[in-house]
């Protein structure tokens, strides 16, 4: 099953694509992992996106769509994959459409702007696999260490109040758009997130009906 999870940064999308990962067995695609781990080794896409990404906006779609065309090519993608953070905006979804990718399921978790701030002034990230936890809802097992790899748990710098009010403005304007241009395909589906992770993938996976 090919799957786009849609929403405003930190409603939750890393952490359901985690859980449908496990069910389904299918990788997740996160752009925003990718991007983070070209800037760490330094590379020349890296270096390109990190004023944007700091400063809380887009990254430009030329980079992020050459980035997806590449990921979806691997052998991994063939049985399906859970896009994280791709496609942001319409041009990205006309790109994803003119490769012949067929989408089955959009999946929009839906957290008001209020709750936002909030959520990601908890979240921490290991700096070594990119696994996402939060201080109140997904606690490691072992405080400011990642459970997965042993990595360093760390604050992103653009989950700071002042970038996360600049990404949700840059939400509403360029990546809620899609919600209607997925629904059109007959393909949306809206997610109210709930308080529980648990009780978010219980209707998260009641709409992939798996
Ligand atoms: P994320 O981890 O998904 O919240 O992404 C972090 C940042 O990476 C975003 O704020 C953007 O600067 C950049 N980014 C990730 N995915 C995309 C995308 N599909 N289009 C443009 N920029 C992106």
């Amino acid at each position: 099953m090919n799957i786009i999870l849609l929403g405003a940064p930190g409603a939750g999308k890393g952490t359901q694509a985690e859980k449908i990962c496990e069910y389904l067995n299918i990788p997740t695609i996160s752009t925003g992992n990718i991007i983070r781990a070209a800037l760490k080794s330094g590379t020349e896409m890296g270096l390109k996106a990190k004023s944007f990404m700091d400063a809380g906006k887009l990254v430009p779609d030329d980079v992020v769509i050459g980035i997806i065309k590449e990921r979806l090519a691997e052998n991994d993608c063939q049985n399906g994959f859970i896009l994280d953070g791709f496609p942001r905006t319409i041009p990205q979804a006309e790109a994803l459409d003119a490769m012949g990718v067929q989408i089955d399921k959009v999946i929009d978790i839906e957290v008001p702007d209020e709750n936002i701030v909030a959520r990601m002034s908890g979240r921490r990230v290991c700096e070594k696999c990119g696994a996402s936890y939060h201080l109140e809802y997904k606690k490691p097992s072992k405080d400011g260490v990642c459970d997965l790899c042993t990595g360093a748990l760390v604050q992103r710098k653009d989950d700071h109040p002042d970038t996360v009010l600049s990404r949700l403005k840059v939400y509403h304007e360029e990546t809620e758009p899609l919600k209607d241009y997925y629904q059109k395909q007959g393909k949306l589906a809206i997610v109210e997130g709930q308080e529980e992770i648990a009780d978010t993938t219980a209707l998260v996976l009641k709409e992939l009906e798996v």
